[in-house]
């Protein structure tokens, strides 16, 4: 059973407990109604979608209901860190480099 770690109720709980919400850090545009069709369809719909490591959004909604951040590798579907949400993107991960 893949168990993820919530940083608000600070443990680990089975997947099913959760709803993947995303991509993180997308910056949200302050002027939707003054985006040309090709800069919203890049906002609304092109993702990075990387094989490897991505930071994503990710709901406790069977737990606590809030919305944190995770870093994922795609290729292993191990989560590497979770953290809350507003709390800048990690840049060093744990495990990474030496
Ligand atoms: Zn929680």
């Amino acid at each position: 059973m893949l168990l993820i770690h919530c940083p608000y109720c600070e443990e680990e709980r089975p997947e099913l407990e959760f709803r993947h919400a995303g991509e993180a850090h997308i910056a949200r545009p302050t002027d939707m109604a003054a985006m040309s069709d090709e800069d919203f369809e890049k906002f609304f719909f092109i993702r990075s979608n990387p094989k490897g490591v991505i930071y994503e959004r990710w709901r406790h909604v069977h737990g606590c209901a809030r919305f944190f951040n995770a870093v994922r590798d795609t290729v292993t579907d191990k989560f590497v860190m979770t953290y809350k949400a507003g709390e800048p993107q990690p840049k060093k991960l744990p495990g990474a480099g030496k």
